[in-house]
């Protein structure tokens, strides 16, 4: 078989991978694609290239003309199999002529290879290289994407983690500075309190009338003062990890009994009508005090947002646990002031923060003193619905270690 009179350049770019052979079997030429990866020029044909089908030709002269028209697998090694028909060509001396293409399945081998489209000739099995290129493309690509999204996601958790350490960082200087402070104010605090005490129980001597209502000023006032002084050092004191609480055998339900007591004059001023449902005996073991301080803001709560109704108080023990639910028929509390009032200075809605002064320290305390219990305290309420507080408090305190 003769090739059609073309000359060699015009047969290379219609075959970029082929190559030629003399009659010594050397390559005297070979494609520009094939070249480039896989170089043969000047070199001996036997030495490149290995005859794959059909099984019985022969590097040979013979034998290759033999072949000619018909199709012969050559395999370049550790590159790919070129499918050729070996072609005649016209020349003053016998040259054999390779035409074809390499037969390359796995886009990834096109790509290992570092061949291009524009490497190939338009018969080169062309279409299915463009598909196998395009997809290997688009696989690339989305791995690129899902790295750079991996590393984007590292990124914003290393910054949140760099965020988080400096709130943390910067809370426990709050606490310590409100402990510092706190615990500074105290003491002068309570110094007043005392003279202003004595000076009105005469204890300096005898007190014009005119001067009794200043020093109840002062006391109040002071009274109040050191009653957010001692909120503040509570709520710092319970914010720190390592505080421990002084577990007892504690009657529950004396307990109530005594908190009610202790505020029952407010319910009485403002009319509300005292419900309780409680079990006796019921003993938890439990911080007396921190328990009696839980006790007596959830119910004074109750009764300081409670225009009119009922404040209600009821035990329901549990297998582990016991609840202690504080219901009332008052201002009730929005969504959204529900999501912020168990977070320290935040009073609420207007409604409440009309209703009654505060600090906003109450709950926030009681809360963290109920998980130093392993307990906690939620909430259930709508506004100008009323509220209903559930103080959750394991019936015993794990052993400590
Ligand atoms: P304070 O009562 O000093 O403001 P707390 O921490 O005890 O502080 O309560 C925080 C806020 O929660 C209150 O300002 C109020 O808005 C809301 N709140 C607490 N208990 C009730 C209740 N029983 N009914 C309605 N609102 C309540």
């Amino acid at each position: 078989m003769t090739s059609p009179s073309l000359p060699l350049e015009a047969l290379k770019t219609l075959f970029p991978f082929l190559f030629v052979v003399d009659e010594s079997l050397h390559v005297v030429s070979a494609g520009p694609s094939l070249e480039a990866v896989y170089p043969c020029e000047g070199q001996l044909a036997a030495q490149r290239f290995s005859i794959k089908r059909p099984v019985a030709l022969e590097w040979s002269w013979q034998a290759l003309k033999a072949s000619l028209g018909r199709l012969v697998v050559f395999e370049c090694e550790g590159c790919f199999a070129l499918h050729m028909t070996p072609c005649l060509l016209e020349s003053p001396r016998p040259m054999i002529a390779m035409c074809g293409a390499p037969w390359l399945e796995r886009a990834e081998d096109i790509m290992r290879l570092g061949l291009t489209i524009k490497q190939f000739a338009p018969q080169d099995h062309i279409v299915n290289y463009i598909f196998l290129m395009q997809r290997l493309t688009v696989e690339a690509q989305r791995r690129q994407e899902a790295a750079q999204r991996d590393e984007r996601a590292q990124a914003e958790l290393r910054q949140l983690k760099l965020i988080n350490d400096e709130r943390e960082r910067l809370s426990s200087l709050k606490d310590e500075f409100l402990a510092g402070v706190s615990h500074e104010l105290r003491t002068p605090l309570t110094g007043i309190l005392g003279a202003a005490e004595g000076i009105q129980e005469e204890a300096f001597g005898p007190v014009p009338e005119e001067m009794s209502y200043p020093v109840e000023v002062i006391i109040h006032s002071a009274e109040h003062l050191l009653g957010i002084v001692n909120d503040l050092l509570d709520l710092s004191k319970y914010s720190a990890e390592d505080v421990h609480i002084d577990p007892v055998m504690v009657q529950l339900d004396a307990l109530v009994h005594e908190v009610i007591s202790m505020i029952e004059p407010q319910l009485e001023r403002r009319g509300l009508e005292l419900r309780l449902e409680l079990e006796s005996p019921l003993m938890v073991e439990c911080d007396q005090r921190a328990t009696r301080q839980m006790l007596l803001n959830l119910i004074g709560n109750a009764i300081k947002y409670t225009a009119e109704g009922f404040v209600r108080v009821s035990l329901i023990s549990e297998a582990q646990a016991v609840l202690i639910h504080v219901e009332d028929s008052g201002c009730g509390i929005s969504s959204e002031a529900m999501e912020e009032i168990f977070e320290p200075f935040r009073r609420g809605d207007a409604l409440a923060r009309r209703l009654h002064d505060g600090a906003g320290l109450g709950l926030p305390i009681a809360r963290r003193m109920a998980r130093r219990h392993g307990g906690d305290i939620t909430v259930r309420s709508e506004l100008g619905q009323g509220s209903r507080f559930t103080l959750r408090l394991p019936l015993r305190q794990p052993q400590a270690d």
